[in-house]
């Protein structure tokens, strides 16, 4: 079997804490024979810029290039708020993302049976979802120029941001989403604004051009006002959405907290495959840094512990694997064992580490 080569780049606040469970399931997944990942740690963020008074340094990152995948904890924290903004612990992810090229951020809102009465809606909207938002991520209004603030001559300021996007930016995230649509409910959901944005037009048509080439997978194009309404009123009529950085910043965000946990949430962002077949890509929680509880041992390592479950679906095809710790999760929570931020009456209070090694010990019951 190949070595499967991962950097972990734990962070700082409760990112070493959550990270060391997930090298407790690395671990399990060695010994067990299902797969051998080798894997080395570097620094980012903060922690980084304590080291080397930069947030990731040039050798982490020639690492995270050389690794199959990076997974990432979390950066930040009050200890750095007054660095330089260039240094600040946030461009230490953001240099990653722009290093490798990242443009697809993959964000499932899964609903684990167990947790339906942690969602703020309804138990049967959401029981059972399992949706898949696929954001643009380096394109549109965040990076488009011009993007300024300009003082006009009677004194008054104007702020422009550009929403702006090529052909070959909308085709790629298609492509990206459809086949992740292929092999989930064949099912995408295409979301713009094209009655009110060039943009828009321009989405819709080079998506539903891409759609020649996944004819076995059904489209539907919905505005992005629309698809906010229908993400609270049934999100479970949607499989696999694609939609542009700003409205998928948004409406990931929208569709996650039908989950219940800031701390249950992993994400993905992939790059473009190279000649060889190999694909850039960063796991990380959506949560950050959490100084509040930070090495306190009360942190929830579920969305750490699912960023690498996406790994191994998404970049070593191990997706058996990858449902196998999908149902030890699911497993754990049905037994009512709960870190301090999904508690619920009548459960069991445990800690971070307790979550990971009842994790582990539901992953070898399940495979006994
Ligand atoms: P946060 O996500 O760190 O925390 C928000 C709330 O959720 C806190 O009450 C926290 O205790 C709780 N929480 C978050 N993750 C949790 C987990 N795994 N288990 C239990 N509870 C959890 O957001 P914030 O407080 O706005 O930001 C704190 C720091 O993190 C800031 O410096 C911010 O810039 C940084 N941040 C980093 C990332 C990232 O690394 N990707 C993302 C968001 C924020």
């Amino acid at each position: 079997m190949t070595k499967k080569k991962l950097l972990l780049l734990p962070g700082d606040g409760i990112g070493p804490e959550v990270m060391a469970e997930v090298e407790r399931v690395l671990a399990w997944l060695n010994e067990s024979g299902r797969a051998q990942f080798e894997y080395e740690t570097d620094l980012v963020g903060g922690c980084a810029y304590d080291a080397h008074g930069e947030a990731i340094s040039d050798a982490a990152m020639d690492k995270a290039h050389a690794a199959d995948a990076v997974i990432l904890g979390a950066v930040g924290g009050p200890k750095w708020a007054n660095v330089p903004y260039a240094q600040r612990p946030e461009a230490g992810l953001l240099r990653l993302r722009k290093d490798m090229k990242l443009f697809a951020n993959l964000r499932p809102a899964i609903c684990y049976p167990a947790l339906t009465e942690a969602s703020s809606l309804k138990r049967e909207v959401v029981e059972g979802l399992d949706l898949m938002i696929v954001r643009e991520l380096t394109g549109g209004v965040y990076f488009g120029e011009p993007k300024e603030i300009v003082t006009l001559e009677n004194g008054e300021r104007r702020a422009v941001d550009s929403q702006l996007y090529y052909e070959h930016e909308i085709e790629r995230i298609a492509r990206v989403a459809f086949d992740l649509a292929r092999a989930r409910g064949k099912r995408l959901a295409s979301v713009e604004k094209h009655n009110v944005m060039r943009t828009g037009v321009l989405w819709k048509s080079v998506v539903t051009r891409v759609h020649e080439d996944y004819k076995d997978i059904e489209l539907t194009h919905v505005l992005a006002d629309n698809c906010a309404m229908q993400l609270v009123k049934w999100p479970k009529q949607f499989d696999t959405i694609v939609t542009d950085n700003l409205f998928g910043d948004v409406l990931s965000d929208l569709a996650a907290m039908s989950t219940g946990s800031l701390g249950m949430l992993p994400s993905a962002s992939l790059g473009a495959k190279d000649a060889n077949g190999r694909r850039p890509a960063l796991y990380e929680p959506v949560h950050g840094s959490a100084p509040d509880i930070a090495g306190k041992g009360v942190a929830n390592p579920i969305a750490t512990i699912g960023s690498l479950g996406m790994a191994l679906r998404y970049s070593f095809d191990l997706g058996k694997e990858a449902d196998l710790l999908d149902a030890a999760i699911a497993g754990v929570l049905a037994k009512g064992l709960r870190t301090p931020d999904i508690m619920q009456d009548g459960k069991t209070k445990i800690g971070t580490a307790e979550m990971g090694e009842a994790i582990v010990g539901e992953l070898k019951r399940l495979s006994a």
